[in-house]
């Protein structure tokens, strides 16, 4: 007879196999009574945000060693703050995560509700339940991908994703324990990203395969179902990358709100259907053969590179020269860097 999946049978799975990562108070630490730093959690799950396990790590280690507490983060300044999260995308949950500490250096802790939490600038329903619940131990119900995809195969629902959201949902609140939330709360997750897998799961070491109705039916793998998305559109633009005789790099801070906000980046117009030729200034700009390529969320993006060698005296409106010394490359965005990487070879060259 087939078994209803419980709780319990997922935390015993999870005292043996948690995943062990920088930001997590493992199961036996928790036991000897060491409770999670509320400002660790939240900080791993903003990086988290639409970012990998794996991309996430090197990231939170170096905003721990830089910005131990919530109060160094909220005194930091926000150049800074910004380079070291260059790499991560979506810029603006960096501005969003100084704007929080900022808070709650004003209001002396985090708060430890899901609402009080939700307050809060960049913590939306998701974060602000995982948060809740893995921090303060309270019974939130945490839906992120992994989570969706372990309950629509647990309970074979055939609804497509995102209409069977709410469905998944109710499903994994039923399943949330009282005691030990939190701990369960991250159980799902290391179930779906190490067991549950999206493709082949591997049903035979998983703590709920005599209670997995996909499982029984052998259709774990074509689960969730997912709605066609539209195909994402194209968008074009020309990064102009100019260095001057004293080996300083001509840069431009992007306006604060949009996309990139706030990020230093290679001078250019907005990018669109065509390419539009908005140099910063008069030069002997050259087009690279190459063009650099990257992808957002909502759209691809095609940047010519355009490079020019400047003299020393040369000005640029609304831009600004940051020396040799300064200048890194991996304080620019990713898409910045991109093109940078194609023409820093050509800057190598003899003029
Ligand atoms: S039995 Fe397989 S499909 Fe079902 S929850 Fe476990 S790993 Fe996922």
């Amino acid at each position: 007879m087939r078994e209803n999946a419980t709780s319990s049978d997922l935390l015993a799975w999870y005292d043996a196999h948690a995943r062990r990562l920088p930001w997590r108070t493992s199961p036996a630490d928790r036991r000897a009574g060491r409770q999670p730093d509320p400002y660790a959690v939240w900080l791993s799950e903003v990086m988290l945000q639409q970012t990998t396990v794996a991309a996430v790590k090197a990231y939170f280690t170096r905003f721990m060693l830089l910005w131990p507490t919530v109060e160094a983060l909220a005194a930091a300044r926000d150049e800074d703050v910004m380079a070291e999260w260059a790499g991560l995308g979506y810029y603006a949950r960096a501005r969003n995560l100084l704007k929080c500490a900022r808070e709650v250096t004003e209001l002396g802790s985090f708060p430890d509700t899901r609402d009080g939490l939700q307050k809060l600038p960049g913590i939306g329903p998701y974060t602000s339940a995982a948060i809740s619940a893995i921090a303060y131990d309270h019974p939130e119900t945490v839906l992120d991908g992994n989570v969706e995809r372990v309950m629509s195969r647990l309970y074979a629902v055939l609804e497509p994703l995102p209409d069977s959201k709410e469905s998944l949902r109710a499903l994994a609140a039923r399943l949330t324990p009282n005691h030990r939330a939190g701990d369960y709360a991250q159980a799902v997750m290391d179930l779906g990203a190490t067991v549950c897998t999206p493709r082949s799961p591997t049903c035979g070491l998983c703590p709920w395969s005599t209670a997995c109705l996909a499982r029984e039916q052998g259709i774990a793998d074509t689960l969730p179902r997912k709605k066609p998305k539209a195909p994402k559109p194209t968008r074009l633009g020309i990064a102009y990358i100019a260095k001057r005789a004293d080996g300083a790099w001509l840069l431009e801070r992007r306006p604060d709100k949009g996309l990139l906000g706030g990020m230093l980046g290679w001078p250019g117009a907005p990018w669109g259907e065509e390419r539009i030729a908005q140099p910063p200034l008069k030069a002997n700009w050259q087009l690279l053969p190459e063009e650099a390529r990257h992808t957002f969320t909502h759209f691809h993006l095609r940047l010519d590179v355009q490079i020019a060698h400047l003299p020393l005296e040369a000005r640029a409106q609304g831009c600004e020269f940051i020396d040799r010394h300064s200048f890194k490359p991996s304080s620019l965005p990713t898409v910045m860097r991109k093109a940078f990487d194609l023409a820093q070879s050509a800057f190598d060259e003899p003029k």
